[in-house]
Protein backbone atom coordinates (compact mmCIF):
# COMPACT_ATOMS: atom_id res chain seq x y z
CA UNK A 1 0.00 0.00 0.00
CA UNK A 2 1.45 3.14 -1.05
CA UNK A 3 2.73 5.12 1.89
CA UNK A 4 0.64 8.77 1.97
CA UNK A 5 3.50 11.48 2.73
CA UNK A 6 0.85 14.22 1.92
CA UNK A 7 -0.57 13.01 5.46
CA UNK A 8 2.71 13.34 7.76
CA UNK A 9 4.03 16.58 5.62
CA UNK A 10 1.73 18.88 3.42
CA UNK A 11 4.32 20.89 2.90
CA UNK A 12 6.49 18.30 1.58
CA UNK A 13 7.59 19.35 -2.15
CA UNK A 14 10.27 16.98 -3.19
CA UNK A 15 11.51 13.35 -2.40
CA UNK A 16 13.00 10.18 -3.85
CA UNK A 17 11.09 6.52 -3.81
CA UNK A 18 11.04 3.45 -5.67
CA UNK A 19 8.58 2.21 -8.36
CA UNK A 20 6.21 -0.43 -7.56
CA UNK A 21 4.08 -0.97 -10.35
CA UNK A 22 3.24 0.27 -13.86
CA UNK A 23 0.03 -0.59 -15.69
CA UNK A 24 0.24 0.45 -19.38
CA UNK A 25 -3.47 1.25 -20.99
CA UNK A 26 -4.78 2.83 -23.62
CA UNK A 27 -1.13 5.23 -24.15
CA UNK A 28 -0.82 6.13 -20.56
CA UNK A 29 1.07 4.54 -17.70
CA UNK A 30 -0.64 4.44 -14.25
CA UNK A 31 2.63 3.73 -11.91
CA UNK A 32 2.53 3.28 -7.66
CA UNK A 33 5.29 4.79 -5.77
CA UNK A 34 5.99 3.14 -2.76
CA UNK A 35 5.79 6.90 -1.18
CA UNK A 36 3.62 9.65 -2.55
CA UNK A 37 2.89 13.26 -1.51
CA UNK A 38 0.74 14.07 -4.89
CA UNK A 39 -2.29 14.21 -3.59
CA UNK A 40 -5.44 12.23 -5.32
CA UNK A 41 -8.56 13.87 -5.70
CA UNK A 42 -10.95 13.27 -2.88
CA UNK A 43 -12.67 16.02 -0.41
CA UNK A 44 -13.74 18.49 -2.96
CA UNK A 45 -9.83 18.87 -2.86
CA UNK A 46 -8.63 17.93 -6.88
CA UNK A 47 -5.74 16.34 -7.62
CA UNK A 48 -2.08 17.20 -7.82
CA UNK A 49 0.22 17.74 -10.28
CA UNK A 50 3.92 17.62 -10.98
CA UNK A 51 7.05 15.54 -12.01
CA UNK A 52 8.19 12.06 -11.72
CA UNK A 53 11.73 12.60 -12.91
CA UNK A 54 10.75 14.91 -16.12
CA UNK A 55 7.76 13.29 -16.72
CA UNK A 56 4.45 15.36 -16.10
CA UNK A 57 1.85 13.99 -13.73
CA UNK A 58 -1.57 14.42 -16.30
CA UNK A 59 -4.01 12.66 -12.99
CA UNK A 60 -3.68 11.03 -9.21
CA UNK A 61 -6.25 8.79 -8.11
CA UNK A 62 -6.87 6.37 -5.20
CA UNK A 63 -7.95 2.91 -5.81
CA UNK A 64 -8.12 0.24 -3.03
CA UNK A 65 -5.57 2.00 -0.60
CA UNK A 66 -3.09 2.87 -3.85
CA UNK A 67 -2.47 5.83 -4.87
CA UNK A 68 -1.92 5.81 -9.11
CA UNK A 69 -0.30 8.51 -10.79
CA UNK A 70 -1.20 8.78 -14.50
CA UNK A 71 1.66 9.51 -17.25
CA UNK A 72 1.91 10.25 -20.59
CA UNK A 73 5.47 8.32 -20.74
CA UNK A 74 6.74 4.91 -18.83
CA UNK A 75 9.53 5.57 -16.60
CA UNK A 76 12.53 4.77 -17.10
CA UNK A 77 14.46 3.60 -13.84
CA UNK A 78 12.98 2.05 -10.44
CA UNK A 79 14.19 4.68 -8.74
CA UNK A 80 12.60 8.19 -9.46
CA UNK A 81 12.83 11.87 -8.25
CA UNK A 82 9.49 13.36 -7.48
CA UNK A 83 8.28 16.76 -7.53
CA UNK A 84 5.41 18.29 -6.38
CA UNK A 85 3.64 21.68 -8.55
CA UNK A 86 3.76 23.89 -5.55
CA UNK A 87 2.34 26.58 -6.85
CA UNK A 88 -1.04 24.83 -7.37
CA UNK A 89 -0.78 22.61 -4.14
CA UNK A 90 -0.35 25.43 -2.19
CA UNK A 91 -3.59 27.06 -3.66
CA UNK A 92 -5.61 24.13 -3.01
CA UNK A 93 -4.10 23.87 0.61
CA UNK A 94 -5.77 27.62 1.00
CA UNK A 95 -9.01 27.52 -0.69
CA UNK A 96 -9.79 24.03 0.61
CA UNK A 97 -8.34 25.14 4.57
CA UNK A 98 -10.44 28.39 4.20
CA UNK A 99 -13.52 26.50 3.01
CA UNK A 100 -13.10 24.55 6.77
CA UNK A 101 -13.09 27.88 8.29
CA UNK A 102 -15.62 29.66 6.45
CA UNK A 103 -18.33 26.97 7.22
CA UNK A 104 -17.35 27.35 10.86
CA UNK A 105 -17.92 30.64 11.19
CA UNK A 106 -21.07 30.05 8.44
CA UNK A 107 -22.73 27.69 11.45
CA UNK A 108 -21.77 29.45 14.48
CA UNK A 109 -23.27 33.17 13.23
CA UNK A 110 -26.10 31.78 11.39
CA UNK A 111 -26.67 28.08 12.34
CA UNK A 112 -25.91 27.98 8.24
CA UNK A 113 -24.44 24.28 7.53
CA UNK A 114 -22.45 23.17 4.37
CA UNK A 115 -23.94 20.90 2.01
CA UNK A 116 -21.09 20.88 -1.00
CA UNK A 117 -17.86 22.10 -1.72
CA UNK A 118 -16.56 23.29 -5.01
CA UNK A 119 -13.02 24.11 -6.08
CA UNK A 120 -12.34 24.87 -9.20
CA UNK A 121 -9.72 26.64 -10.62
CA UNK A 122 -11.39 29.64 -11.63
CA UNK A 123 -14.11 29.88 -9.02
CA UNK A 124 -14.43 28.27 -5.00
CA UNK A 125 -18.08 27.89 -3.66
CA UNK A 126 -20.24 26.36 -0.47
CA UNK A 127 -23.81 25.55 -0.49
CA UNK A 128 -25.06 26.78 2.61
CA UNK A 129 -28.70 25.47 3.99
CA UNK A 130 -29.90 28.74 4.19
CA UNK A 131 -32.40 31.00 1.85
CA UNK A 132 -30.50 33.97 1.24
CA UNK A 133 -27.62 36.11 3.25
CA UNK A 134 -28.62 40.15 3.56
CA UNK A 135 -25.43 42.38 2.83
CA UNK A 136 -25.02 42.93 6.35
CA UNK A 137 -24.99 39.52 7.25
CA UNK A 138 -22.58 38.58 4.38
CA UNK A 139 -20.41 41.66 5.39
CA UNK A 140 -19.99 40.01 8.98
CA UNK A 141 -19.31 36.47 8.06
CA UNK A 142 -16.15 38.14 5.84
CA UNK A 143 -15.29 39.98 8.70
CA UNK A 144 -15.04 37.00 11.20
CA UNK A 145 -13.31 34.81 8.80
CA UNK A 146 -10.51 37.40 8.45
CA UNK A 147 -10.52 38.33 12.18
CA UNK A 148 -9.96 34.39 12.95
CA UNK A 149 -7.02 34.43 10.02
CA UNK A 150 -5.34 37.25 11.63
CA UNK A 151 -5.44 35.62 14.99
CA UNK A 152 -3.30 32.85 13.94
CA UNK A 153 -4.94 29.57 15.07
CA UNK A 154 -3.02 26.43 14.69
CA UNK A 155 -4.22 23.77 12.88
CA UNK A 156 -3.85 20.37 13.50
CA UNK A 157 -4.05 17.46 11.63
CA UNK A 158 -4.23 13.34 13.52
CA UNK A 159 -5.82 10.14 12.94
CA UNK A 160 -8.31 8.26 15.69
CA UNK A 161 -10.08 5.75 15.70
CA UNK A 162 -13.93 5.81 15.02
CA UNK A 163 -14.59 5.06 18.96
CA UNK A 164 -11.99 7.99 20.14
CA UNK A 165 -13.89 10.21 17.08
CA UNK A 166 -17.57 9.90 19.22
CA UNK A 167 -16.16 11.97 22.03
CA UNK A 168 -14.98 14.75 19.46
CA UNK A 169 -16.99 17.32 18.87
CA UNK A 170 -17.60 16.52 15.38
CA UNK A 171 -19.88 18.80 13.62
CA UNK A 172 -20.69 15.61 11.65
CA UNK A 173 -19.57 11.67 11.48
CA UNK A 174 -17.63 10.48 8.37
CA UNK A 175 -18.85 7.40 6.67
CA UNK A 176 -15.60 5.77 6.13
CA UNK A 177 -14.03 2.29 5.69
CA UNK A 178 -11.79 1.24 8.03
CA UNK A 179 -11.94 2.01 11.94
CA UNK A 180 -9.36 5.36 10.98
CA UNK A 181 -11.00 8.66 10.69
CA UNK A 182 -8.67 11.77 9.78
CA UNK A 183 -9.49 14.82 12.15
CA UNK A 184 -8.55 18.46 10.93
CA UNK A 185 -9.14 20.70 13.84
CA UNK A 186 -8.60 24.92 14.01
CA UNK A 187 -7.75 25.55 17.34
CA UNK A 188 -10.40 26.58 19.20
CA UNK A 189 -13.23 27.10 16.16
CA UNK A 190 -13.76 23.61 14.45
CA UNK A 191 -13.37 19.90 14.34
CA UNK A 192 -13.87 18.11 11.25
CA UNK A 193 -13.16 15.03 9.91
CA UNK A 194 -11.59 15.51 6.08
CA UNK A 195 -8.87 13.94 4.40
CA UNK A 196 -7.38 16.57 2.34
CA UNK A 197 -4.59 18.33 2.88
CA UNK A 198 -4.26 21.66 4.82
CA UNK A 199 -2.30 24.70 5.71
CA UNK A 200 -1.06 24.93 9.72
CA UNK A 201 -2.04 27.93 10.97
CA UNK A 202 -4.61 29.98 9.80
CA UNK A 203 -2.66 33.25 9.00
CA UNK A 204 -1.38 30.76 5.99
CA UNK A 205 -4.96 32.17 4.72
CA UNK A 206 -3.72 35.57 4.04
CA UNK A 207 -7.62 37.26 3.33
CA UNK A 208 -10.74 36.05 2.47
CA UNK A 209 -12.98 37.56 0.23
CA UNK A 210 -16.72 36.68 -0.62
CA UNK A 211 -17.33 37.80 -4.36
CA UNK A 212 -21.43 36.87 -4.85
CA UNK A 213 -23.93 34.19 -3.72
CA UNK A 214 -26.71 33.14 -5.89
CA UNK A 215 -30.04 30.82 -5.14
CA UNK A 216 -29.58 27.52 -5.53
CA UNK A 217 -32.33 24.96 -4.79
CA UNK A 218 -33.35 26.67 -1.66
CA UNK A 219 -29.84 26.79 -0.43
CA UNK A 220 -26.98 29.65 -1.22
CA UNK A 221 -24.34 29.17 -3.23
CA UNK A 222 -21.42 31.48 -2.02
CA UNK A 223 -17.92 32.23 -4.04
CA UNK A 224 -14.64 33.17 -2.23
CA UNK A 225 -11.51 33.57 -2.01
CA UNK A 226 -8.63 32.99 0.14
CA UNK A 227 -4.92 33.74 0.15
CA UNK A 228 -3.12 34.48 -3.39
CA UNK A 229 -6.43 33.93 -5.32
CA UNK A 230 -7.69 37.32 -3.09
CA UNK A 231 -3.91 38.58 -3.39
CA UNK A 232 -4.49 38.37 -7.55
CA UNK A 233 -8.11 39.58 -7.26
CA UNK A 234 -7.20 42.42 -5.26
CA UNK A 235 -4.59 42.99 -8.09
CA UNK A 236 -6.36 43.46 -11.11
CA UNK A 237 -9.47 45.35 -9.43
CA UNK A 238 -6.82 48.07 -8.62
CA UNK A 239 -5.02 47.90 -11.71
CA UNK A 240 -8.38 48.47 -13.41
CA UNK A 241 -9.79 50.46 -10.74
CA UNK A 242 -6.50 53.17 -10.73
CA UNK A 243 -6.59 53.41 -14.87
CA UNK A 244 -10.29 54.18 -14.87
CA UNK A 245 -9.75 56.46 -12.89
CA UNK A 246 -6.57 58.13 -14.83
CA UNK A 247 -8.96 57.85 -17.60
CA UNK A 248 -11.46 60.33 -16.08
CA UNK A 249 -9.16 62.31 -14.01
CA UNK A 250 -10.53 61.51 -10.91
CA UNK A 251 -9.22 58.93 -7.78
CA UNK A 252 -10.47 55.74 -7.06
CA UNK A 253 -13.49 57.02 -4.92
CA UNK A 254 -14.54 59.63 -7.17
CA UNK A 255 -15.14 57.02 -9.79
CA UNK A 256 -18.90 55.90 -9.08
CA UNK A 257 -20.03 59.52 -9.22
CA UNK A 258 -18.15 60.60 -12.25
CA UNK A 259 -19.11 57.44 -14.05
CA UNK A 260 -22.97 58.44 -13.03
CA UNK A 261 -22.16 62.37 -14.65
CA UNK A 262 -21.40 60.89 -17.73
CA UNK A 263 -24.28 58.68 -17.81
CA UNK A 264 -26.73 61.41 -17.34
CA UNK A 265 -24.68 63.19 -20.40
CA UNK A 266 -24.68 60.14 -22.61
CA UNK A 267 -28.58 60.06 -22.10
CA UNK A 268 -28.55 63.97 -22.98
CA UNK A 269 -26.91 63.50 -25.81
CA UNK A 270 -28.90 60.82 -27.35
CA UNK A 271 -31.80 62.67 -27.17
CA UNK A 272 -29.72 65.28 -29.29
CA UNK A 273 -28.78 63.35 -31.38
CA UNK A 274 -32.34 61.25 -32.28
CA UNK A 275 -33.91 64.87 -32.75
CA UNK A 276 -31.20 66.15 -35.23
CA UNK A 277 -31.61 62.76 -37.11
CA UNK A 278 -35.61 63.62 -37.16
CA UNK A 279 -34.45 66.56 -38.58
CA UNK A 280 -32.04 65.00 -41.32
CA UNK A 281 -34.86 63.04 -42.03
CA UNK A 282 -37.50 65.58 -43.06
CA UNK A 283 -34.76 67.31 -45.23
CA UNK A 284 -33.93 63.96 -47.03
CA UNK A 285 -37.44 63.04 -47.32
CA UNK A 286 -37.93 66.59 -48.77
CA UNK A 287 -35.23 65.36 -51.15
CA UNK A 288 -35.81 62.70 -52.28
CA UNK A 289 -39.23 63.84 -53.24
CA UNK A 290 -37.74 66.38 -55.11
CA UNK A 291 -35.52 64.33 -57.15
CA UNK A 292 -37.88 61.60 -57.56
CA UNK A 293 -40.76 62.22 -59.90
CA UNK A 294 -41.95 58.84 -60.89
CA UNK A 295 -44.54 56.69 -59.01
CA UNK A 296 -41.70 55.05 -57.32
CA UNK A 297 -39.06 56.92 -54.98
CA UNK A 298 -36.49 53.93 -54.77
CA UNK A 299 -32.65 54.44 -52.37
CA UNK A 300 -30.21 52.46 -51.21
CA UNK A 301 -28.72 53.68 -47.44
CA UNK A 302 -25.23 52.79 -46.25
CA UNK A 303 -25.67 53.66 -42.61
CA UNK A 304 -29.75 53.74 -41.50
CA UNK A 305 -31.39 51.36 -39.31
CA UNK A 306 -34.45 50.20 -40.54
CA UNK A 307 -36.10 52.29 -37.80
CA UNK A 308 -35.00 55.48 -39.52
CA UNK A 309 -35.72 53.92 -43.02
CA UNK A 310 -39.28 54.02 -41.73
CA UNK A 311 -39.40 57.59 -40.13
CA UNK A 312 -37.98 58.80 -43.88
CA UNK A 313 -40.95 56.66 -45.18
CA UNK A 314 -43.29 58.40 -42.92
CA UNK A 315 -42.25 62.10 -43.57
CA UNK A 316 -42.60 61.06 -47.78
CA UNK A 317 -46.20 60.06 -46.89
CA UNK A 318 -47.46 62.91 -45.26
CA UNK A 319 -46.43 64.79 -48.33
CA UNK A 320 -46.88 62.50 -51.80
CA UNK A 321 -48.51 59.45 -52.39
CA UNK A 322 -44.98 57.81 -53.80
CA UNK A 323 -44.31 54.26 -53.14
CA UNK A 324 -41.33 53.91 -51.59
CA UNK A 325 -38.61 51.16 -51.56
CA UNK A 326 -35.45 51.69 -49.41
CA UNK A 327 -32.92 49.49 -48.69
CA UNK A 328 -30.10 49.70 -46.04
CA UNK A 329 -26.68 47.78 -46.60
CA UNK A 330 -25.70 48.18 -43.13
CA UNK A 331 -28.28 45.76 -41.33
CA UNK A 332 -29.15 44.41 -44.86
CA UNK A 333 -32.70 45.63 -44.61
CA UNK A 334 -35.60 45.98 -47.07
CA UNK A 335 -38.56 48.65 -46.51
CA UNK A 336 -41.69 48.78 -48.94
CA UNK A 337 -44.44 51.51 -48.11
CA UNK A 338 -47.13 53.78 -49.56
CA UNK A 339 -49.85 55.45 -48.58
CA UNK A 340 -52.56 52.86 -49.97
CA UNK A 341 -52.81 54.23 -53.27
CA UNK A 342 -50.64 51.57 -55.00
CA UNK A 343 -52.88 48.08 -55.33
CA UNK A 344 -49.73 46.20 -53.91
CA UNK A 345 -50.78 44.09 -50.90
CA UNK A 346 -46.96 44.38 -49.09
CA UNK A 347 -47.40 41.74 -46.81
CA UNK A 348 -49.13 39.13 -49.00
CA UNK A 349 -46.44 40.19 -51.82
CA UNK A 350 -43.43 39.26 -49.30
CA UNK A 351 -45.17 35.93 -47.96
CA UNK A 352 -45.39 34.79 -51.61
CA UNK A 353 -41.99 35.77 -53.16
CA UNK A 354 -39.32 36.65 -50.05
CA UNK A 355 -38.39 33.00 -49.72
CA UNK A 356 -37.30 32.51 -53.13
CA UNK A 357 -35.22 35.45 -52.40
CA UNK A 358 -33.56 34.14 -49.36
CA UNK A 359 -34.95 36.63 -47.01
CA UNK A 360 -37.19 37.22 -43.85
CA UNK A 361 -39.77 39.51 -43.06
CA UNK A 362 -43.53 40.64 -43.25
CA UNK A 363 -46.06 43.24 -43.29
CA UNK A 364 -49.40 44.20 -43.87
CA UNK A 365 -51.19 45.83 -47.17
CA UNK A 366 -49.19 49.43 -47.09
CA UNK A 367 -46.04 48.34 -45.28
CA UNK A 368 -43.75 45.10 -45.53
CA UNK A 369 -39.91 44.81 -43.93
CA UNK A 370 -37.69 42.37 -44.94
CA UNK A 371 -34.11 40.84 -43.79
CA UNK A 372 -31.74 39.39 -46.20
CA UNK A 373 -27.57 37.77 -45.44
CA UNK A 374 -26.34 39.55 -48.09
CA UNK A 375 -26.86 42.67 -50.08
CA UNK A 376 -26.93 40.66 -53.86
CA UNK A 377 -30.48 38.78 -52.62
CA UNK A 378 -31.60 42.35 -51.03
CA UNK A 379 -30.63 43.95 -54.69
CA UNK A 380 -32.21 41.19 -56.41
CA UNK A 381 -35.71 41.29 -53.94
CA UNK A 382 -35.80 45.02 -54.54
CA UNK A 383 -35.14 45.29 -58.29
CA UNK A 384 -38.36 43.04 -58.55
CA UNK A 385 -40.67 45.13 -56.09
CA UNK A 386 -40.04 47.62 -58.37
CA UNK A 387 -40.79 46.18 -61.59
CA UNK A 388 -44.12 44.54 -59.58
CA UNK A 389 -45.07 48.04 -58.53
CA UNK A 390 -44.47 49.67 -61.67
CA UNK A 391 -46.67 47.11 -63.71
CA UNK A 392 -49.36 47.12 -60.55
CA UNK A 393 -50.32 50.64 -61.96
ZN1 LIG B 1 -10.11 19.49 4.77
Amino acid sequence: MTKKLYYENPYLTNWTTTVTKTIEKDNFYFVTLKETAFYPEGGGQPSDSGLIDTIRVLDVFQKDGEVYHKLPHPLEKETVECQIDWELRYDHMQQHTGQHLLSAICIDEYDAHTSSFHLGKDNVTIDLSVPEFSDEQLKHIENQVNKEIFANRDINTYFVTKEQAGTLPLRKMPEVEGNEIRIVEIDGIDTSACAGTHVSRTGELGIMKLLKTEKSKGNTRVSFIFGGRALKDYQTTHTILTSLATQHSTNREGLAEKIAKIEIENKHYQKEIEELKEKLNQFLAQELIQTHEGSIISKSFEDKSLKELQGIAKQIHEATNQCVIFTTTHENKLLISHSGSFPVQCGQLFKQELKSYNGKGGGNNTTAQAAFSNSKDMEAFRDFLETTVRESL
